[in-house]
């Protein structure tokens, strides 16, 4: 008999029954949306009905629902994280939709734009009849967003931007495209409709990595926007830095849930498959795996959990986000190269999900800042030192 190592580490009985019930539903619609097509999605590096799969997180009830008013849930910080998870355990991907729409698009409308916009897109965005994109990166500047290049100028009452945004997720869906411009003010965030003449988004191709995930370039010639589509009171990277934060907190919990499907796959093969004449789990080599492995997922469970309730009491600073977002996905992906190692030739096969989760990995360890960024975030807070230049 086998034991999970959520009930060897005793884990279940940090949750609430509600929380329980958010994680029962994100799964059950996993398994009767997704996990069906999953493998067929990563490997034509496209989804069935994105759209419509975005509706069915709206009834849900993930988009933005750790967000109050305007149709959001208004839960906690620690159960958004929980629905992370199970959404992340089923492919990295689907939590990406979810954390650009809730945590970037939305976060970033609710929290700075003008209660007109507000009203404009928030309640479509929280049913997912609406989708939002986030477009910081441009294609010279990733981890160094203050120098970016597009540029918004006023023109009468109006702004016009001109510039490119890359690898935006959701960009091609999206109907409204959160763009974050220099302007004579510093910069600046605006709440673009992608019906704007002069907006393109070109999806990107032969990704190797989040392929169940559409990732766009945008495109912006002479996009007019009135003054209305700004957000009023920010200026600076503090604005899109702080949506960073929101999305970067629920990869922390995400990340544990690919670490855990990975686990679980592995397990059950070490116990079923057999080479000479006993079951590969019966190896010492085998076991220490598997060990280190559920490891690391208990020890990144308990940094979400004690990041989520503390997010819930007193909010957090971004470096304990980093702390949290650095470590989880640097195990994660140990993790499921580890358990790839167990299913042998298998491991690389898409019949199995482990390399899916590897290979996402990849992405994740890179958007939302990468290894390097966090940790020189940890490391200046460690020593007063910045290195970042
Ligand atoms: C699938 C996917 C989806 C994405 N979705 C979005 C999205 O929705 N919206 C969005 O705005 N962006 C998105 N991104 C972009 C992502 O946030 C950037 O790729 C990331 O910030 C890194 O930027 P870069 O790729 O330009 O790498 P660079 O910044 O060029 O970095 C290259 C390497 O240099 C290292 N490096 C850079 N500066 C330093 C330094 N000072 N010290 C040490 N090392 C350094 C980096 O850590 C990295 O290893 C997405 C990316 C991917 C892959």
């Amino acid at each position: 008999m086998t034991t999970h190592p959520d009930e060897l580490a005793g884990l279940t009985g940090l949750f609430t029954d509600e929380e329980h019930q958010i994680a029962a539903s994100v799964r059950a619609l996993c398994a009767s949306e997704v996990e069906p097509h999953i493998g067929r999605w990563f490997e034509d590096g496209e989804l069935d009905d994105p759209r419509g799969l975005m509706r069915s997180l709206g009834s849900l009830g993930v988009l933005g629902m750790h967000l109050d008013g305007y149709g959001c849930g208004g839960m906690s910080a620690t159960a958004y994280g929980v629905a992370c998870l199970e959404l992340e355990a089923c492919d990295s991907g689907l939590r990406s939709m979810v954390s650009v729409q809730g945590s970037l698009a939305m976060f970033a409308i609710w929290r700075w734009a003008s209660e007109e916009e507000k009203q404009r897109w928030l309640p479509g965005m929280a049913t997912g009849e609406m989708v939002g994109c986030f477009g910081l990166t441009e294609p010279d500047h990733g981890s160094d967003p203050a120098h970016m290049r597009t540029r918004a100028r006023r023109d009468g009452g109006d702004w016009i931007i001109d510039g490119r945004k890359m690898w935006i997720t959701n960009g091609s869906l999206a109907d409204v495209a959160v763009i974050w411009a220099q302007t004579d003010e510093g910069i600046r965030g605006f709440a673009v409709p992608t019906s704007t003449p002069g907006f393109t988004a070109n999806t990107i191709k032969h990704k190797m990595s989040l392929r169940a995930s559409v990732t766009s370039e945008l495109v912006l010639d002479g996009v007019r926007v009135p003054d209305s589509a700004t957000f009023p009171e920010v200026r600076g990277l503090r604005g899109p830095l702080s949506c960073l934060s929101e999305a970067r907190y629920g990869i922390v919990w995400g990340a544990m849930g690919s670490a855990r499907t990975a686990i679980e796959c592995a397990q059950r093969y070490a116990v079923e498959r057999e080479q000479f004449g006993r079951p590969i789990g019966g190896f010492q080599l085998t076991q220490q795996k598997l060990a280190d492995m559920s490891l690391e997922y208990v020890k990144g469970v308990l940094l979400a959990v004690h990041l989520g309730r503390l997010k819930d009491a007193t909010g957090l600073r971004p470096e304990q986000v980093s702390l949290g977002k650095l470590n989880n996905v640097r195990e994660a992906i140990e993790i499921c190269r580890t358990a790839r190692t167990i299913l042998g030739a298998n491991g690389i096969s898409l019949e199995y999900p482990v390399m899916r989760h590897a290979n996402n990995l990849e992405s994740v360890l890179t958007y939302e800042g990468t290894v390097e960024m966090h940790t020189l975030i940890l490391g200046q807070k460690l020593t007063g030192q910045d290195a970042f230049r």
